[in-house]
């Protein structure tokens, strides 16, 4: 951040006083530009004993598989945003089941949390950010291809998870990302 979002004069950063780590202050309105991890939720949509997932035509990590999600907005749960992410990128309507995973990625600040889910008709579709859209067989998922690390772990625990039909919560830390 360079400038107030409430006055527009330009933000230093330091310690305010009574606080113990670094913020962006305006000195001129004295407001405190406080920034917190963003939540990134989504769905592990099922239909048939397969996965549903969406090529990415979008950067980053254009033309790699991912599950549907995508950042939270203001004013809608977790629950919400999960289905809205699924219908956007995959046109398809889900009913959410259960919360699966919460990922701390705090290499970029971010939480991300999938839902189990089922497919309500079967109906999917590439949304405007996907390339293609399609179900894997848990035997055929794209494991060389995923996007991202948070898809590619809850997918793991899912894949062990199913055979024995229990689907506890997994509350983890990713420390990488793909490829490192
Ligand atoms: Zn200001």
């Amino acid at each position: 951040m360079n400038y107030c979002s409430h006055c527009g004069q330009p933000l230093i950063s330091r310690i305010p006083e009574g606080d113990n780590r670094h913020r962006f202050v305006c000195d001129h309105c004295d407001r405190i530009h406080y920034q917190n991890p963003r939540i990134v939720a989504g769905t592990i949509p099922v239909w048939e004993g397969r996965i549903l997932m969406c090529r990415r035509a979008i950067q980053p990590r254009h033309g790699y598989w991912t599950l549907p999600a995508g950042f939270m907005e203001n004013g809608e749960t977790t629950v919400e945003a999960a289905r809205r992410e699924t219908l956007e990128e995959a046109l398809a309507g889900v009913r959410i089941e259960g919360l699966y995973t919460i990922m701390h990625v705090t290499h970029i600040d971010q939480v991300h949390m999938f839902f189990r889910a089922s497919l309500l008709d079967g109906e999917f579709g590439a949304g405007e950010e996907s390339l293609e859209v399609r179900l894997f067989a848990p035997d055929d998922l794209p494991w060389d291809e995923m996007a991202f690390p948070t898809v590619q772990e809850s997918l793991s625990h899912f894949i062990e998870d199913s055979k024995k039909e229990a689907f506890p919560v997994r509350v983890t830390d990713i420390q990488r990302r793909l490829g490192q």
